[in-house]
């Protein structure tokens, strides 16, 4: 069975878009060969322009949280577009949303809604550095807080160095701004603290990072950071586009009992629909504008039928007591049967996985920041999406990402699954 009409679309795609894509990862370059073009989805799965569907484990990066289309989302979007799709005025149901999160969310007070989680942590930053009229923010290599300039920063030669630009276009002023250290490591963020003494803003940091595959804090890590950020005067942001309204309601600040300073939202805070948030308490929130002077904005944020979109998402999570218990059950599940049909054919690899996260690395030692990550065997996992792609599961195309379980999975999918995993073949 070929691809053909997904070849054929990709061809035609890349006249017109760079890369034939609008988003990088999408073009299957880590994994080669021909990005598979979707036409629809439904509760588990996708279906291909050749008709073939797969097992999703994508979910569109995150906000399909539910499984797709779900009908009571869908019926929610439906209505409020017979209402009006964009005013550029206030509206009630921005107010509806901010408190149904403020109140079930821990720690925080108000919230501002945009399109992406890109410009939520680009303004969650800004508002940082406008809040302690500081300069330098320290990220973790390895963690991704969307493309805004400051984050696309590496490592620098040597030691407690400033960052390097990791993108043409990315101007040396800004990289130098941003400092690296090793996920998992205090004693990286004690240092840069220690030589950069009173002129960080910010630390910001996945609490459970799923950009370099699923990597998770180490015992008290998240802890230790929180008071390195009070000793030195700095915010501690915990951005939670993935793992906000997935690890738990209140994501990572309540399955971890810590709390970050601001906090990103995006992913399935928009249930399909294109938006982000950055939230804090009172005293932070108040210095954005209209009300501050720190400025940020948008012409389509708080959008009605994004809106409409979040909050169903958001409400029917919330309605159903046993939602996380369901899909940490069949993440977990699936972490184990996985893992023993891989122990069975004597394929070396580590799993790592929080709530309904987690990504397979083949590799022989622990994953827990992103040198381990890079030094799996990239290329087995790219035969392993391959495999499984062939025979209908679709995982995210590279092994520096991660798995989305959904609650549309149930045993059959989880049985096509494991049935792929047994015909893997190593080679
Ligand atoms: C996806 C992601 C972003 C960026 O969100 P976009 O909507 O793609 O701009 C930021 N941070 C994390 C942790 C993400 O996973």
């Amino acid at each position: 069975m070929t691809y053909q009409r997904s070849s054929a679309l990709f061809t035609e795609a890349q006249r017109y878009i760079p890369g034939g894509v609008n988003s990088p990862v999408r073009a299957f370059k880590s994994v080669g060969g021909v990005p598979v073009f979707m036409k629809s989805a439904n509760g588990a799965y996708l279906t291909d322009e050749d008709d073939r569907t797969y097992v999703d484990y994508i979910n569109s990066w995150g906000p399909a949280i539910l499984g797709h289309t779900h009908p009571a989302v869908l019926e929610a979007i439906q209505k409020q577009a017979e209402k009006g799709f964009s005013f550029g005025t206030p509206t009630e149901l921005e107010t509806e949303i901010a408190k149904f999160i403020v109140e079930n969310v821990p720690n925080i007070d108000q919230i501002r809604m945009v399109s992406s989680g890109t410009e939520a942590c680009m303004s969650s930053i800004r508002l940082a550095r406008g809040y302690t009229r500081r300069d330098k923010i320290i990220k973790f290599e390895g963690c991704y807080h969307g493309h805004s300039d400051s984050f696309l920063i590496k490592a620098g030669s040597g030691a407690a160095t400033f960052g390097n630009p990791n993108s043409p276009g990315v101007t040396q002023g800004t990289a130098k701004d941003t400092l690296l250290a090793r996920y998992n490591d205090i004693e990286q963020v004690q240092d840069l603290f220690r030589h950069n003494t009173g002129e960080i803003a910010a630390v910001i940091i996945e609490p459970v990072a799923g950009n370099m595959g699923c990597v998770l804090p180490e015992h008290h890590f998240l802890q230790k950071l929180r008071e390195l950020c009070d000793e030195n005067g700095a915010l501690l942001i915990f951005d939670e586009v993935m793992t906000g309204f997935r690890l738990a309601f209140g994501g990572a600040q309540e399955l971890f009992g810590v709390q970050a300073d601001l906090v990103t939202y995006g992913k399935v805070i928009g249930g399909g629909l294109p938006v982000g948030a950055f939230a804090g308490r009172n005293e932070i929130m108040d210095h954005l504008a209209p009300k501050g002077a720190v400025y940020q904005a948008g012409t389509l944020s708080g959008n009605p039928l994004a809106m409409r979109a979040g909050l169903e998402t958001l409400k029917l999570i919330k309605e159903d007591a046993n939602f996380f218990q369901k899909i940490n059950k069949t993440t977990e599940t699936l972490d184990f049967e996985i893992g023993k049909i891989l122990n069975e054919k004597g394929i070396q690899h580590r799993i790592n996985r929080k709530g309904s996260m987690m990504s397979v690395f083949f590799h022989i030692s622990a994953v827990s920041d992103f040198d381990q990550a890079q030094q799996a065997n990239h290329s087995l996992f790219n035969n392993f999406f391959h495999q499984l792609l062939k025979n209908g599961i679709y995982l995210p195309p590279s092994g520096y990402e991660t798995w989305f379980i959904s609650a549309a999975i149930t045993e059959t999918e989880m049985d096509k699954t494991l049935d792929a995993v047994r015909k893997f073949e190593y080679s």
